[in-house]
């Protein structure tokens, strides 16, 4: 899980005050959902406006290529109208399937609609580099960015590697150390920690979108 803000105060509400809001938009829990739906009031530096050119980049060139790709029946003149209105590229407000994207979950829908007209081995080699890509843009687009910012705004706070780095919090009784977890002990460094978030992320996603796949959500119903 990214160590958001939400999970650092789980972690060490002692250093993350629990009642601290995004330090970007001051408004939500900065949960992993608001990580890519933050309406930061500066436009260039927004996650969600970047989220949405993302998403609607990756919906672009899926299209292109399922329109040259040879289905398995001709492809209904309502093709282009339907694929573009699934839900899973609905923003506003975020739908779940769209939020769902951001976490390498194949929605339903999608799959769904498109197995009407392709086989899953056309689907699947289709959707794979562009949604890898997708991925890969989220997280440095997105996560480095916010990464930067939390490394400063940390700063400001006071809150320094040494107290991170401490195990020690004010009230040790809660945690015997028979219980303290691995990631307990870490310090929560974001920015050190962003070249393994990007390939634990990246595994991770091609396992879940398999896993998806290979389920209940077969294009072949
Ligand atoms: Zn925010």
């Amino acid at each position: 899980m990214l160590p958001t803000l939400t999970t650092l105060q789980k972690r060490k509400p002692h250093i993350y005050d629990p009642s601290w809001p995004c330090p970007q938009c001051n408004s939500s829990p900065e949960t992993l959902n608001h990580l890519w739906t933050c309406p930061y009031i500066l436009p260039e530096f927004s996650p969600f406006n970047t989220f949405k050119t993302l998403l609607l980049d990756l919906r672009t060139v899926c299209l292109e290529k399922f329109l040259s790709a040879t289905p398995l029946k001709p492809l209904l003149d309502s093709f282009v109208a339907e694929f573009t209105a699934l839900d899973c590229w609905d923003c506003d407000p975020p739908s779940p399937s769209y939020l769902g994207l951001t976490r390498g979950l194949i929605p339903i829908s999608l799959t769904g609609f498109l197995g009407t007209y392709f086989s899953s081995s056309v689907i699947w080699s289709i959707l794979d580099t562009p949604l890898h890509d997708f991925h890969f843009d989220l997280y440095v687009q997105i996560w480095l960015c916010c990464s930067v910012f939390f490394h400063h705004w940390e700063s400001a706070q006071g809150i320094t590697n040494k107290m991170k780095s401490s195990s020690v919090g004010p009230s040790p009784t809660l945690r015997p150390s028979s219980q303290i977890s691995p990631d307990f002990l870490t310090p929560p460094v974001r920015i050190s920690r962003k070249k393994n978030t990007i390939k634990l992320s990246y595994a991770w996603h091609i396992t879940s979108c398999k896993k998806v796949w290979t389920g209940t959500n077969s294009p072949s119903k």
